[in-house]
């Protein structure tokens, strides 16, 4: 008998799996249901077109569901929700939102691929007339709507998370003037807070008023417009508001099921994407799924998982056996001029999880310094001192983020040491990297320290440390110093330290710094050899100043 499949939800997840369940099987009845006016659309594209990078809103139509319906023979109801899933009779209620006619679909086998919803908190106000979130086309034409054609006026984005980053950037680039709240201390979650640390610069820098530390408690409509009121703080008064706060998986549906749903409120799946009915599958934000180097259940709210498990809960709903193999949370984000990103754990994560962890930074160029148009980035690198297997990395700049970023990625994947990226092979020539990569450079600055060629201090270090037991020694060059410098350090220009041996106490630890690392790695096996202890600061000061919060 072909299998009846039914698929919810007609995005990331469902339409990847509708399209991949028709390659496998000529004969299944494929039935795709979904809620909204469009299945299989480009949420990501969605800020750019609003700050007209995207031009035309018919390029985010990945796939039609015409397309879907002759190409690939799957019947496709848009503007219909499935209302209920009737496990013992082994079929869906529907819901047709024009005409509220409710109907029936069987299936031998369903994949939920419902999503998650923007959280909306019961905040005062919330209801005003201009708040907005961002999860579909509809979203975006009344913020577009709201816009009208309006290319000036102010605009609060609430959340620092991806969405409202691309949020705060698309709307400055309307022209219009942006406050941008976080509750937090930072922005982008999954990075450390000393890597989002350039981030409020650049923010800044493109007239971002940045609010960190700052929940919004309420809103206020005044005279046409939203008055935003933080918890502390002067409110701030907006024509528009896009609240982007964070996400929650829909699982109701599945938890009106009976299937099992996590704590973080995500359905449960094993690693065949299959629920706790073996006929049932979910895909997607809706699910937990686990950390590839925690190996906790968490959300992964990203595309990338959501397309890719959409291909697999459809290829063991047709008799494949095909596994999930866990989640690593890379993600990629667009600031202005800046990329950010991360992949695998963060130190944040690490700690919470209590996993034994080094670290590294590193402040490579993005290709050649002598080829035109090298820019710099801060790359972080994360590691099990045991045995030097990446657990994760960090990184931010201008330009050649996202390739360190994929490269790290696989790394962490293929369960790969510092050791093993220090023999990475990366293609070279100056216009697109260094014979040295910043992989590579990862790699030996880690494999150094595992070596125990260098040792590290780290910035919370520093700071209290007794200077009866230990001395920073700074190795900057004078005008570096002068501009700004870890409070009581002797200075030393690494240069000159050889000549300058004398003037360093030998029993006392030196605690050695420049601007990046490798002045005070190099000064550091000077002193090594010299018979002095000492360990450096991975990083140098700018990593200081951004751990201390120093501006
Ligand atoms: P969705 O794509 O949200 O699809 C779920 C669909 O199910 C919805 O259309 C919903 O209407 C439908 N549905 C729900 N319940 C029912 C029901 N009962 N009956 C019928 N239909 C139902 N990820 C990245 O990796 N990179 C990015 O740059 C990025 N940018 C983003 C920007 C924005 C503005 C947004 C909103 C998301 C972005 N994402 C990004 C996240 C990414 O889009 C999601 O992770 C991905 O779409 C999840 O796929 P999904 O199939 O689980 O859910």
């Amino acid at each position: 008998m072909p299998e009846k499949l039914v698929i919810v939800g007609g995005v990331a997840g469902g339409a990847s799996a509708a399209a991949r369940a028709r390659r496998i099987s000529e004969d299944a009845e494929i039935v795709l249901f979904e809620r909204g006016q469009d299945i299989s659309f480009a949420n990501c594209g969605l800020p750019y077109h609003i700050g007209g990078i995207i031009k035309e809103r018919s390029n985010l139509l990945v796939a039609s569901a015409d397309l879907l319906r002759t190409r690939f023979r799957i019947d496709v109801r848009t503007r219909t929700e499935v209302v209920r899933i009737d496990r013992s009779a082994r079929e869906v209620e529907t819901k047709t939102l024009e005409t509220g006619e409710i109907g029936s679909q069987p299936f031998t086998k369903l994949i939920l691929s419902t999503g998650a919803e923007p959280i909306r908190p019961p905040l005062p106000g919330i209801e005003a007339p201009g708040i907005f979130t961002l999860r579909n086309l509809q979203d975006m034409d009344r913020i577009n709507g709201c816009l009208g054609g309006m290319d000036q006026g102010r605009a609060v984005v609430v959340g620092g998370g991806f969405i409202g980053l691309e949020m705060a950037e698309n709307l400055k680039l309307r022209g219009l003037e942006v406050t941008l709240f976080e509750m937090t201390r930072q922005v982008m979650p999954p990075l450390d807070p000393e890597m989002a640390a350039p981030l409020h610069r650049h923010l800044g820098l493109h007239g971002v008023k940045l609010r960190l530390g700052a929940p919004v408690s309420a809103f206020e409509e005044t005279a046409g417009r939203i008055l935003v009121r933080p918890e502390h703080g002067e409110a701030v008064a907006a024509d528009l508001v896009v609240l982007a706060i964070g996400v929650r998986p829909e699982a109701q549906l599945a938890r009106e099921a009976g299937l099992a749903v996590g704590e973080r409120g995500g359905i449960v799946t094993d690693d065949r994407m299959r629920t706790s009915d073996p006929d049932i599958f979910a895909v997607g934000d809706a699910v937990e799924v686990v950390d590839l180097v925690l190996r906790e259940p968490t959300l992964i709210p990203l595309a990338g998982p959501a397309n890719r498990q959409g291909r697999i809960a459809a290829d063991n709903a047709l008799g494949r056996d095909v596994a999930y193999r866990d989640s690593q949370g890379t993600n990629i984000c667009k600031v202005f001029d800046l990329a950010a990103g991360s992949t695998g754990a963060s130190e944040r994560s690490l700690k919470r999880a209590g996993r034994r962890y080094e670290k590294i930074y590193l402040s490579p160029a993005s290709h050649a310094g002598y080829y035109p148009g090298a820019k710099p980035m801060t790359l972080k690198l994360l590691f099990d001192p045991a045995d030097g297997k990446v657990l994760g990395a960090q990184a931010v700049g201008a330009d050649g983020v996202d390739k360190r970023l994929d490269v790290l990625a696989v790394a962490i994947r293929a369960g790969m040491t510092v050791f093993d990226l220090e023999n990475l092979e990366l293609a070279y020539a100056p216009p697109y990297g260094s014979a040295k990569d910043p992989v590579n450079m990862a790699g030996f600055i880690a494999a150094n320290v595992l070596r125990g060629d260098v040792g590290l201090v780290h910035s919370d270090e520093i700071d209290g440390c007794d200077p009866g037991s230990r001395i920073v020694l700074d190795v900057r060059t004078n005008k570096e110093h002068k501009k700004g410098a870890i409070p009581g350090a002797i200075h030393i220009p690494v240069d000159d330290l050889r000549n300058r041996l004398a003037e360093l106490p030998r029993d006392r630890e030196l605690l050695v710094y420049c601007a990046a690392g490798l002045r005070s790695y190099i000064a550091c096996r000077i002193l090594t050899q010299k018979g002095f202890r000492c360990r450096h600061l991975p990083g140098g000061y700018p990593i200081y100043r951004d751990v201390q919060g120093i501006t």
